[in-house]
């Protein structure tokens, strides 16, 4: 079996200490294993970035957005093999791997934009000549901490932002679907970058508390479940370094009576059953306003779940795949059966799926529960799978307080005609990411990424203007030169104008 290797300083290093199996869930077997790296791993990827910094940061912004140029153009010719090897790991559809790599490529060319995005600012005589001005200087050496859903987008939103910037990165993907991710990132060397700039890392937790606990550390950028988030947070911050955590969801999107039901109903089968639900910005709740919607919602959903097509990821012309792992579908099953347990009518029940030729694989059926209430487990726990949960209410302002008091506020959705009640939809959910009409609020790379609650900790988004913050560090200078001949008495008060 081959071993996906860890790459250090551009070179591929096999360690010889543990290793963890990466599954084909279509087919339930272990295809490959990858190497785990130890904590002397992890200092020779903190050594190789740190030896590299000194020459990548004076590396003139627009010669380092020359290499993601160039990394965008080998992402774009490369893009059927990186899609394949997504969907062999992960399972999602090939359209869904396309789908996810080209937004990857999205936060690539807005990188390009490094020296614009770079610039600082300036003001001539704040003072009697006196110049300021503020600019904006790498960290050092920073990590990622990536989850298995989107193994090529979700380090695309960090590394190519904060290498133009002028950072070394240390990337540690999941250790469940490592090898597009590897891959991915070996072409930036094909692109030009120097060694060391970036580095990649395989592990688990002992690879991961390793980068917490290293001094030379400055800043951690996660993405993954919310209890994890919350660990990497508290335990960076306390360690003085920067830290965005970006965790868990259970996104509510609310139907009300005016809206378009056909369209409504498309738009909830791509959301909750795409990817089969592996996504954080999956809809997971659909809020029926009043129980005419409701009902209509259930007769339009039944057929087109039953009508979905499932099978191997890779291959083309399916609507779904299996789940990522065996503990995944059993814990997305034993969800199922706690729904049930606690009384929530099941519409249409998935668990019972076998996919002819992948019997071993790790499937699940699109699931659907009517008559769900806030005090089931289905209904407050983020499943992460093709379960869609309806729930009754009897107005806007009741949809809005279930969400609001729901830990979790990642994405949200209204579906509607009224422009009123959209905006005040808008104005009042305490929600990070907000769609009207539009199922999967997924912003665009010059926009940023994050949620609210105890789907974010920390203070900046993801990638975009956020992430150009949260990769580089203020420095503002304040300068003046005085004439020859004249002398300046001291001052004592503090100074102003
Ligand atoms: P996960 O939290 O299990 O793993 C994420 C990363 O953390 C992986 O690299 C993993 O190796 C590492 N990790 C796992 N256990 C750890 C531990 N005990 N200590 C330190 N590190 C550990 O998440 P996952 O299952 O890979 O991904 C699914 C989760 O990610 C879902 O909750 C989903 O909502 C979330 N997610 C959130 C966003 C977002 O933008 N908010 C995006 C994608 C996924």
């Amino acid at each position: 079996m081959t071993t996906v290797a860890h790459l250090i300083n551009g070179e591929f290093v096999t360690n010889v200490g543990r290793t963890a199996p990466v599954f084909n869930p279509s087919i339930g077997e272990a295809v490959r294993q990858v190497a785990l790296a130890d904590q002397a791993t992890i200092q020779a990827a903190i050594d190789a970035a740190k030896a590299a910094f000194p020459a990548w940061r004076n590396t003139p912004p627009a010669k380092r957005a020359q290499v993601m140029f160039r990394f965008k153009q080998l992402l774009e010719t490369n893009r059927d093999k990186i899609a394949a090897m997504i969907s062999e790991e992960h399972g999602k559809t090939i359209e869904d791997a396309i789908g996810e790599l080209q937004r990857g490529i999205e936060n690539v060319e807005y990188a390009c934009g490094a020296p614009e995005l770079l610039k600082g600012e300036y003001n001539r005589n704040v003072g009697p000549n006196i110049d300021s001005w503020s600019d904006f200087q790498p960290l050092g050496v920073v990590a990622g901490i990536t989850p298995f859903n989107f193994p090529a987008m979700v380090p695309l939103w960090m590394y190519p932002l904060a290498i133009v910037c002028g950072n070394c990165f240390i990337l540690k993907p999941s250790e469940r679907d490592p090898s597009s991710t590897l891959f991915i990132a070996q072409l930036l060397h094909e692109a030009g970058l120097p060694k060391g700039v970036i580095n990649v890392v395989h592990g688990d937790k002992a690879a991961v508390d390793a980068l917490i606990e290293a001094p030379e550390v400055k800043a951690l950028s996660f993405v993954g479940s919310t209890p994890i988030a919350e660990y990497i947070y508290s335990e960076g911050t306390k360690r003085g370094k920067r830290v965005q955590a970006l965790g868990g969801a259970k996104n509510h999107a609310v139907v009300l009576p005016d809206a378009d039901l056909d369209n409504t109903v498309n738009a909830l089968m791509g959301a909750a059953y795409g990817s089969c639900g592996e996504r954080c910005m999956a809809i997971s709740v659909a809020v029926a306003v009043g129980d005419q919607v409701a009902d209509k919602l259930v007769e339009k959903l039944v057929p087109k779940i039953a009508a979905l097509k499932i099978g191997a990821g890779t291959s083309c012309g399916l609507d779904m795949g299996p789940l990522v792992t065996g503990a995944a579908r059993d814990k997305v099953k034993g969800y199922i059966d706690s729904g049930v347990a606690q009384g929530a009518t099941l519409v249409v029940d998935g668990r019972q799926l076998s996919v002819p030729g992948c019997e071993s694989g790790f499937f699940v059926g699109g699931t659907l529960f009517d008559n769900v209430t806030t005090d089931m487990t289905i209904y407050q726990e983020e499943i992460f799978g093709p379960v869609l949960c309806i729930v009754r209410v009897g107005s806007l302002e009741e949809a809005m307080q279930l969400i609001n008091d729901h830990e979790y506020g990642n994405g949200t959705c209204l579906f509607t005609r009224d422009g009123e009640a959209a905006r005040l939809f808008c104005d009042e959910i305490e929600v990070g990411m907000v769609g009207v009409n539009v199922p999967l609020p997924v912003p665009v790379a010059y926009h940023s990424f994050g949620g609210w609650k105890r789907s974010l900790f920390g203070d900046l988004h993801a990638y975009g203007p956020d992430g150009v913050r949260f990769y580089t560090k203020r420095k503002t200078i304040t300068q003046r030169w005085p004439q020859r001949a004249s002398h300046e008495a001291s001052q004592f008060a503090f100074p102003s104008l």
